[in-house]
């Protein structure tokens, strides 16, 4: 009965009829991945010059730097053709065409056949994979939580002077430590290093945040990545200080949740690291009240948004506060306050 509504309206049901059968579509579509396989590899779509391999695929679609989509957008992408083009160069591709209703029964029978083992293949891809992720995650937590213990705390060393230099003074918190010689992974290169410890909502470390510093500690490393996450990180946070009576804040960076610390006297500052998790962090069960201080500019104020709505849904009373014009952040304009 599908059959002629089918013909009459080519668009809806392309999503349903592809799912489970990805690994041919990528295969398909020559982009050199397997299901199942972890990692980035650069970017096959035509216009993204990808040095650094930010490209992969999951079970809905695909993820780059340059934009996310299902298998059909996906498929649009790669061919460089409208919606209609795609979904009916899929169909041709997988075999979903022409309608069951016109072939013989061997080939229909043929055809369900190659579906049913489509679709089984990619589940148990699917289960494969999901039972990767959860050990590689597992071995990952395990090493921040190593390369922690291995850490010392800030005073005196590198990491202090780095800090003074952004206009951050002491006594720095417990959740930064250093590490004289720290090798970075994707230049190889050993460099002075601040971890900062990464606690999941119970508390629990399950990843560092590591900033690689100038060899005299003034800045930060010259390479391409000078910071670089090691673990989880969504929902987690760095805690830079305990929630007193001060109040309770979220912000994305370390050197701007110290700054914040600083300008307003709050104890209790929690930095996302990264704008895209801010609107993941929980909240303590005993805060009722929350002051994100978002970054100037478009995706910093979007995330800000973002996470004060998530933030009120639950339950909490949210106040946004951003640096003035034309500071980028609250370290900015901590270090044009320190200016002589
Ligand atoms: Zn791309």
């Amino acid at each position: 009965m599908t059959a002629p509504a089918r013909n009459r309206e080519p668009l809806p049901g392309i999503g349903d009829e592809i799912a489970g059968l990805e690994a041919a579509i990528i295969n398909a579509l020559g982009i050199p991945w397997q299901m199942g396989r972890r990692g980035h590899i650069r970017c096959p779509l035509p216009g993204h010059d990808d040095r650094r391999p930010s490209f992969r695929l999951t079970e809905r679609g695909y993820i780059c730097s340059c934009g996310h989509g299902d298998y059909v957008a996906l498929t649009m992408a790669m061919l460089g053709v409208p919606f209609a083009d795609a979904a009916a160069w899929l169909r041709e591709t997988l075999g979903l065409r022409p309608d069951a209703a016109g072939l013989d029964p061997a080939e229909a029978e043929a055809r369900r056949q190659w579906l049913a083992e489509q679709r089984a293949k990619a589940k148990a891809e699917a289960a494969k994979r999901d039972a990767e992720e959860a050990a590689e995650a597992k071995c990952k937590a395990a090493r921040a939580r190593e390369l922690w213990r291995s850490a010392v705390p800030i005073a005196g060393t590198l990491a202090e002077t780095y800090l003074r230099g952004r206009a951050i003074e002491g006594p720095y918190p417990p959740s930064l430590r250093y590490l004289a010689g720290h090798r970075q992974p994707y230049t190889g290169l050993v460099l002075p290093c601040m971890v900062a410890a990464v606690q999941a909502p119970d508390g629990a470390i399950v990843g560092v945040q590591r900033t690689w510093l100038a060899p005299d500690g003034n800045g930060k490393a010259r390479l391409r990545d000078p910071r670089l996450p090691l673990g989880d990180f969504r929902a987690c946070a760095v805690r830079l200080g305990p929630i007193d009576g001060t109040g309770w804040g979220v912000c994305e960076g370390t050197e701007t949740g110290l700054s914040v610390q600083r300008l307003f006297g709050i104890s209790g500052i929690w930095c996302a690291l990264g704008t895209g998790n801010m609107p993941n962090i929980e909240p303590p069960a005993h805060v009722d009240v929350v002051t994100i201080f978002a970054d100037n500019g478009p995706p910093g104020q979007q995330w800000a948004a973002k996470a004060a709505e998530a933030l009120h849904e639950k339950g909490r009373a949210v106040m946004t506060r951003k640096p003035p014009a034309p500071f980028g952040d609250f370290n900015s304009l901590a270090q044009e306050r320190a200016k002589p």
